[in-house]
């Protein structure tokens, strides 16, 4: 029997990191799914903690292999170590953000899948909850890479629900555009508010609200401190709702399920739109 946690829930989930090679080996390679979560430590205001992003990435990817466990006992779901790296590099003025290159990004996900591929898996998703293109450069060109090199079935479930209006049009009416929620701002704030309660400083609800389209052109290059954005948030922090923080983060976990029925079902996956990749192939790697 493998070994398994508890986290005291009666589904318990499998960690690689807790594997022997023999029980690695012994995975039914054909029906296993690899989960990697990968979001870096990156400042989120003065309210929310750096990990905002690492954690939802993780618990959501955990949740998801939860779920999987009770309705899909037919895939194996690992739970890679998660990995704290990403590149953020735009507001490493604040202290707390710790950025690599997209190329670094690129690095670590080829090695992770490569590593599997060439012991006969090929079955991995990526979990990350930042969505800075940089970063996502990496983790496309990675996948691209894992697909071409070892035809592995690789996706990134996330991105492309963020990257469309698939939020919008599904989320509770709220009267405001939550769009322009980019950083450590309503959302966010709301999903911390909704899992980590105690981890947000409720300095939050005396922080203005502050926009900024951060993918404009004019935009881009530039650090959050020479945006303006002293506090290091871009939305409406004040405004957080742990009932919204429960939505968004279950869209996240259903969004992960269907994504690994999916792969495991060679059915058709989530991808950027072209647009978005197109911008995405402009920036240098960094
Ligand atoms: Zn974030």
């Amino acid at each position: 029997m493998i070994s398994t946690k508890n986290n005291n829930q009666a589904i318990s989930i499998i960690e690689f990191s807790d594997l022997s090679w023999k029980q690695i080996d012994e995975l039914p390679k054909e029906k296993t799914v690899f989960f990697l979560p990968i979001s870096p430590m990156e400042e989120h205001g003065p309210h929310l903690p750096v990990g905002t992003d690492f954690l939802t990435a993780k618990d959501t990817a955990k949740d998801a292999i939860k779920e999987l466990g009770k309705t899909h006992k037919d895939i194996t779901c690992v739970l890679l170590p998660p990995v704290p790296l990403g590149f953020c590099k735009f507001n490493t003025d604040f202290p707390g953000s710790i950025s690599v290159s997209s190329r670094v990004v690129r690095e670590v996900v080829i090695s992770f899948g490569s590593a599997l591929a060439k012991h006969g898996f090929s079955m991995m998703m990526i979990c990350t909850y930042h969505m800075a293109l940089s970063h996502l450069k990496g983790i496309y060109q990675a996948m691209h890479h894992l697909r071409k090199k070892y035809g592995m079935k690789v996706c990134e479930p996330w991105s492309p629900v963020f990257h469309t209006d698939t939020i919008e049009k599904q989320e509770p009416k709220l009267g405001f555009d939550t769009k322009k929620e980019i950083h450590a701002g309503f959302r966010e704030t709301s999903l911390m508010k909704y899992q980590y309660p105690y981890l947000v400083d409720p300095c939050y609800k005396e922080l203005q609200s502050i926009y900024r389209n951060l993918s404009s052109p004019k935009m881009i290059g530039k650090t959050f401190k020479e945006l303006g954005l002293k506090d290091g948030y871009v939305g409406s922090p004040a405004r957080a709702d742990a009932d919204y923080g429960r939505w968004f983060y279950q869209l996240t976990v259903d969004t992960y399920v269907k994504a690994a029925i999916d792969l495991y079902e060679n059915n058709e996956l989530p991808d950027l739109p072209g647009k978005v990749k197109s911008m995405m192939k402009l920036l240098f790697w960094q």
